[in-house]
């Protein structure tokens, strides 16, 4: 932290500063400038109430210098990236980006079959499909729960593409471990602390959605959740914020992208499906946010969008998603990745 006084703070008031850091067990290294003094703090005060010192007398303001997030930090890992296996040959964080891919929800077993078919005849990388599902409205399908998880394992023995699917509550993180890769912490549950934890507290890779009203910071601090609860295997996935924008169902942010490289060692996804909510902006915003560094994407696919149970309007076609995985692994080429259709990561 660093405490600027007040141009007009008095030397009694300095002092007291100064007599509130050593309190809190920090040192402090006062430089007295022409116009005002400032006192660095030194040591590690992540956990320190810096409320206190902004409230002592002479003081203007008090700026943090440590980033909150210590475990998600890049400098932890001094500047190597994270390499998340979710199985299958498909690794997060390496040079191959991976695409997950599948319908929003699992309808029954023959769609979820025929949909993981056609995600792996287009060379996507993983299968998604939400047994759990977090609806806005509670008359809406739930998902099939339990059932859909056995539907999807069913899908994965088939096809062998690795599994990511959602969980909605700490009670269930047990049994969806069982039968996901993958397991997804959605936007509406991004801060709930205790489902995070209890994702912690398991083995499986976490696909940790961003909050539609969170910062970038609220956004890495909630995430340092399930890395200090003992899990080091977090993937970020952007999938757009609420705005005042409404020709897309979410604002898109893919300037966190650049951001979060530069912040963090953890792997990032772009799910362009719910950052757009329209299947013809998808495309484009995929092959955008390879060329601006992601890690992965995750796109909501459907082979009737229109007769899909949940998020038709903005699941692509098994069509639209092989003609795109070749654009992909070309925009790939240009930003010094791979996009290999079908392939394992070369890491
Ligand atoms: C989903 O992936 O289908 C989903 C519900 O996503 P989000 O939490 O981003 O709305
Ligand atoms: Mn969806």
């Amino acid at each position: 932290m660093i405490v600027v006084m007040r141009p007009d703070a008095t030397k009694q008031e300095v002092q007291h500063v100064v007599k509130l850091i050593k309190e809190m067990e920090l040192k402090d290294h006062v430089i007295e400038g022409t116009d005002l003094t400032v006192i660095a703090v030194i040591g590690d005060d992540r956990k320190k109430d810096g409320s206190v010192l902004e409230g002592a007398p002479g003081v203007d303001r008090v700026m943090k210098v440590l980033a909150p997030y210590k475990m998600a930090a890049k400098e932890t890992r001094s500047g190597k990236k994270t390499l998340i296996d979710i199985g299958g040959g498909c690794v997060f964080g390496g040079k191959q980006v991976p695409v997950i891919a599948g319908p929003c929800s699992v309808e029954d077993e023959e769609k979820i079959m025929v949909a993981a078919r056609a995600v792996k005849a287009a060379g996507a990388h993983a299968l998604r499909g939400g047994a759990f599902k977090p609806r806005t409205n509670p008359y809406a399908f739930q998902g099939h729960g339990e059932d859909g998880l056995k539907m999807l394992a069913a899908a994965r023995a088939e096809t062998g593409l690795p599994i990511v699917t959602e969980v909605l509550t700490p009670s269930e993180v047990e049994m969806v471990s069982e039968y996901a890769d993958c397991l997804q912490i959605g936007t509406r549950n991004s801060q709930n602390y205790k489902l995070l934890e209890a994702c912690g507290n398991q083995p499986k890779p976490v696909l940790y959605k961003r909050g539609m009203s969170m910062t970038l910071d609220e956004w890495l601090q909630a995430a340092e959740y399930i890395l200090a609860a003992g899990n080091p295997n977090v993937i970020l996935c952007e999938r757009g914020i609420r705005t005042f924008e409404d020709h897309t169902r979410n604002t898109l942010s893919l300037s966190v992208v650049p951001e979060l490289q530069f912040r963090t060692h953890l792997p990032i996804v772009i799910d362009p499906s719910h950052g757009t909510g329209h299947a013809r902006l998808v495309p484009s915003m995929a092959k955008a946010a390879i060329a601006a560094g992601c890690d992965g994407l995750a796109i909501e696919m459907h082979q009737d969008p229109q007769h899909a149970m949940t998020d038709g309007a903005q699941s692509i076609t098994p069509e639209v998603l092989t003609e795109l995985m070749g654009q992909l692994q070309r925009v790939a080429e240009a930003v010094d990745k791979e996009c290999i259709p079908g392939a394992a990561a070369a890491v």
